[in-house]
């Protein structure tokens, strides 16, 4: 049943990489390798690709969007500094350290740590943060979306900035909204994964 549930998602939206990235998501999650293979081999001959990395934050009623690895933005400059401070409180404060080990390979510790920050969620966290005490600052939770999935040293990022700043941040991502507050994170899945979650479990 999982099988053809997902299959119905994908035929629905056949050109849609979004729904394949999903079902892919919670079969890994499983375990079900086989699936997985089978899925991108799917996406592969319709030539779908996963999407790059995108995370958008509304400020005044003003969507502002951020690409991973992209540093176009205009204010990015006030931003990496905003992060590079942030970061610096969380690693005294909270002993952060940031798990390079989830990004790249084979390039110097510094630059890695680079390479995460420029992450699209955490630049659309750092804008929050770069303007905190201005006219655009958010007075209540600061809400960041994303296109795919908050990687694991992104998650960790979070919960320090939540101790940190003493903000309440929710981030939903593909699947689920993760709530980060005084250093904690709560995550509850949206109603469409879960749908699609219990019906792909189905049979279990
Ligand atoms: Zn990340």
């Amino acid at each position: 049943m999982g099988r053809e549930v997902g299959g119905i998602l994908m035929e629905l939206d056949e050109g849609n990489a979004v729904n394949y990235v999903m079902v892919l998501n919670i079969y890994a999650e499983a375990g079900e390798w086989g699936e997985c293979e089978r899925i991108r081999g799917l996406m592969r001959r319709r030539g779908l690709k996963k999407d790059g990395g995108r995370s958008w934050i509304e400020i005044k009623k003003e969507v502002h969007n951020f690409y991973g690895g992209d540093d176009s933005y205009p204010l990015m400059g006030r931003i990496r500094e905003a992060l590079v401070d942030v970061e610096r409180r969380m690693r005294e404060e909270v002993g952060y350290v940031s798990r390079t080990g989830f990004a790249m390979h084979d390039i110097e510790e510094e630059s890695k740590e680079d390479n995460l920050r420029m992450h699209s969620e955490r630049l659309a966290v750092g804008l929050a943060l770069a303007c905190e005490g201005s006219s655009l600052e958010i007075r209540d939770v600061i809400r960041v979306f994303k296109n795919l999935r908050v990687c694991v040293d992104c998650h960790e990022f979070m919960k320090g900035v939540s101790k940190v700043v003493g903000r309440v941040l929710v981030v939903r991502d593909a699947c689920r909204f993760h709530r980060f507050e005084g250093g904690n994170r709560n995550i509850r899945w949206t109603t469409y994964s879960l749908v699609v979650r219990m019906l792909l479990r189905g049979n279990e």
